[in-house]
């Protein structure tokens, strides 16, 4: 990778600006992502935004950084003030499912696995856990306590925010200012033992009905929301590090209240650059749990929602993601979803018919411009809607040389392919099924299928089970449809 390429600019939500990227270490990128909840199966909107900093994580390291790339897993159930009342999320699900709260998290944490290969999700360099580092949360509150910006009371602590607005500013990344907060926080539990409206609970005193309790030196309880990515994030990357990333509705308060605790602890903001991942809306609303208005991944590839009449498999479900800049809100609708499909398919060709192509002597048009074109959509703050329409552009010029109509000579011919690959398969992470895979499987699919029709005719309900899992584990999916079997 040339240094020219590596001319990056990202927005930067602390400053509201797009500014250069220049790691604090060089060659070196630390990049801490909060992760799930693990409560429930994620949904597409979770998936959202995992696969647009997956997208980040791939670009980073597509222009040659060493990545250290930390994605939490919130398996310690807090108490959040969602949707107007108290709640722990993952101790209301154990409850439900009449189980222990590390096993909800296990089955979920299983589910979350599956989807991140289904689609195509690099893993992280480390994927700590909350309930892994409650030592180290401690310690951090500790110091929060030494520095004087907090303060225990009746086995909690909170955060000290007025005594931290006098050294530091709260509101920094988000630009909230206090007196709007007093509204919006009035009516939680355990007000009267904060000292101000604002302040956080740092660490709670544990409910007789908790299901996690751990022993802290303020009596039994569990750590507040935010601390745990204060403590994995500055064990893994130090208290000062390049990226820190997550969805948008976490900018207030999870990470507002972040940086007040590495600004209370260790005197500094934990990240030189925020990034703030934009929602997946159904209908213009948020795609949420609690809104109900939520579809899961394997809903889609397996096509059995109300909302759309096919099944879209995973490549062109992750195409139609990269489609929207990732701060930009995304509305999950058919219309889109059927235009990816067609998009994806025309890549998928003009791919497939790169290696085909005749060389000439000369090329006709300038291949090194259209490669080129590629890092600078990529290089202004993670384009991947103009890198896709720059593809686009390549495919043209592929279909017009394939007519007859234009000349590609053999070196260009490689630059081209090559590249092309690179930021399809590597960058937008995007796997392609090439033409001569496709015609090797389809005599075989056409035999298993075959052999599991007869099988259902025959009403051997165990072997035809058998069949469609085993493709499934395979990353096929087979669909019983009125005009007959599909797979895809
Ligand atoms: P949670 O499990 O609720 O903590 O959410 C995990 C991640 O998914 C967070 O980074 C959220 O910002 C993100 N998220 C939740 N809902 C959506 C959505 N509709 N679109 C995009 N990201 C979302
Ligand atoms: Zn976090």
């Amino acid at each position: 990778m040339s240094v020219t390429s590596r001319n990056l600019q990202l927005y930067n939500s602390l400053s509201g600006k797009k500014e250069k990227f220049e790691p604090l270490h060089e060659n070196n990128v630390g990049m801490y992502v909060c992760g799930p909840t693990l409560y429930s199966e994620p949904h597409m909107g979770n998936m959202r935004t995992f696969i647009n900093f997956d997208l980040i994580y791939r670009y980073l390291l597509h222009l040659g950084f060493n990545v250290k790339y930390v994605r939490n897993i919130t398996d310690a159930g807090h108490i959040t003030n969602s949707a107007g009342h108290e709640e722990d999320s993952i101790g209301k699900a154990a409850r439900l499912e009449q189980m222990q709260s590390l096993e909800i998290v296990y089955k979920y944490n299983v589910k979350f696995q599956e989807l991140q290969r289904i689609y195509n999700l690099l893993p992280p360099s480390i994927e700590p856990t909350a309930t892994g580092h409650i030592q180290e949360q401690i310690e951090i509150i500790e110091q929060i306590l030494n520095n004087g910006y907090g303060y225990a009371v009746n086995g909690s602590v909170y955060f000290d925010t007025k005594k931290y607005m006098q050294d530091f500013n709260y509101g920094i990344l988000s630009g909230r200012k206090v007196d709007e907060l007093e509204n919006e926080t009035r009516n939680l539990n355990a007000q009267d033992e904060k000292r101000f409206f604002a302040d956080f609970a740092l660490w709670k005193k544990a409910n007789p009905d908790d299901m996690q309790i751990w022993r802290s030196p303020w009596g039994n309880g569990n750590p507040g929301w935010h601390i745990e990515c204060t403590a994995m994030s500055t064990k893994y990357l130090g208290k000062h590090f390049d990226i820190h990333g997550g969805g948008m509705d976490l900018k207030f308060p999870h990470h507002e209240d972040e940086i007040a605790q590495s600004c209370g602890s260790f005197g500094c903001n934990p990240a030189k650059y925020w990034m703030h991942a934009n929602m997946l809306n159904v209908n213009g609303q948020k795609m949420s749990k609690s809104f109900g208005n939520y579809f899961l991944p394997k809903e889609i590839i397996e096509g059995t929602t109300n909302l759309f009449k096919k099944a879209y498999p995973a490549n062109v479900l992750r195409f139609f993601m990269m489609q929207a800049h990732y701060r930009s809100t995304l509305d999950f609708t058919e219309t889109a979803l059927d235009a990816a499909e067609k998009g994806f398919s025309r890549l998928t060709d003009g791919l497939n018919l790169i290696e085909k192509l005749n060389t000439a002597e000369n090329s006709s048009f300038d291949v090194q411009s259209i490669v080129s074109s590629f890092y600078e959509a990529m290089n202004d703050d993670f384009n991947a809607p103009i890198l896709i329409a720059n593809l686009f552009d390549a495919v043209k010029q592929i279909n017009l040389i394939n007519d007859g109509n234009a000349t590609i000579n053999k070196a260009d011919k490689d630059l081209l392919e090559t590249e092309m690959k690179s930021f399809v398969f590597n960058v937008l992470g995007l796997e392609i099924a090439s033409s001569n895979n496709d015609s090797k499987l389809k005599p075989v699919m056409e035999l298993v299928l075959d052999l599991r029709q007869q099988a259902r005719t025959n009403k051997d309900w165990t072997t035809s089970d058998k069949i469609r899992d085993g493709l499934a584990a395979a990353g096929i999916v087979v669909k019983d449809g009125k005009e007959g079997t599909t797979w895809s």
